[in-house]
């Protein structure tokens, strides 16, 4: 069937101001969103810019904005929109535009590399591995599964009003290390989060957790992080 395509568009280089493009393609209704951008790019405008890397949710590269909702473009399929002969594709809010539906990630992955994004521990090193205990690795399961996709971030209204804020996505993994029994920088850690631009700025409203890809419960694990604090604090 055709489907139709109002994509935005915008070339710094070139362009004074951002506008929106027309195209249309034939598409199955279990075509990717991904797949109608693929077509677009090779068959009509080379020059569109979009990232994609996985195509199957994995490496959280193509989150764009479709019909007003955020989502992947290659989990979401053409059958899963109601209009689905018509389709506006914009970039991410909240981040600077870099081309088309490009979005300039540094900021969020500076957050990300501010909460220490890896095990820390004064214990002497294992011979082998550390090995984690089964039960602790449920608990911290859920953060687990995060891609990186941005999309809780994107749509975070603390993350527009606040820019120091540290967002959902690096405050869920720095509860993924609070919760890890092998770290021990636990309380170095809980002191970061203890702030507005860190897990207090989160006023619980659900968003990133709706918008989350990977079914993460993101507004969940940082009220977990709020109850750490106030524990350690007793
Ligand atoms: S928590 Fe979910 S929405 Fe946020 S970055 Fe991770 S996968 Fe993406």
């Amino acid at each position: 069937m055709k489907c139709h395509f109002t994509i935005f568009r915008f070339n710094p280089d070139k362009d004074k101001a951002p506008h929106y493009q027309e195209f249309t393609v034939n598409a199955e209704p279990t075509d990717k969103i991904l797949d109608c951008l693929n077509t677009i790019r090779a068959e009509q405008d080379p020059t569109l810019g979009y990232r994609a890397s996985c195509a199957h949710g994995i490496c959280g590269s193509d989150a764009v904005v479709i019909n007003g909702h955020v989502g992947l473009a290659c989990q979401k399929l053409v059958r899963d929109f109601k209009s689905a002969n018509n389709f506006v594709i914009e970039p991410l809010p909240l981040f600077n535009i870099i081309k088309d539906l490009i979005v300039d990630m540094d900021p969020f992955f500076e957050k990300h590399r501010a909460v220490h994004p890896y095990l820390i521990s004064d214990d002497d090193a294992p011979e082998t591995e550390r090995l984690q205990d089964p039960e602790n690795q449920k608990v911290i399961e859920p953060a687990l599964r995060c891609i990186l996709c941005a999309s809780c971030t994107s749509m975070c209204p603390i993350s527009r009003a606040n820019p120091d804020y540290l967002g959902p996505a690096a405050l869920l993994r720095s509860f993924r290390y609070i919760y890890d029994d092998r770290d021990t920088a636990t309380g170095s850690r809980l002191a970061q989060m203890d702030s507005e631009d860190g897990v207090w700025g989160c006023k619980t409203m659900w968003w990133c957790t709706d918008v989350c890809p990977k079914g993460i419960p993101v507004t969940k694990c940082l009220g977990q992080i709020k109850r750490a604090i106030k524990q350690n604090k007793k």
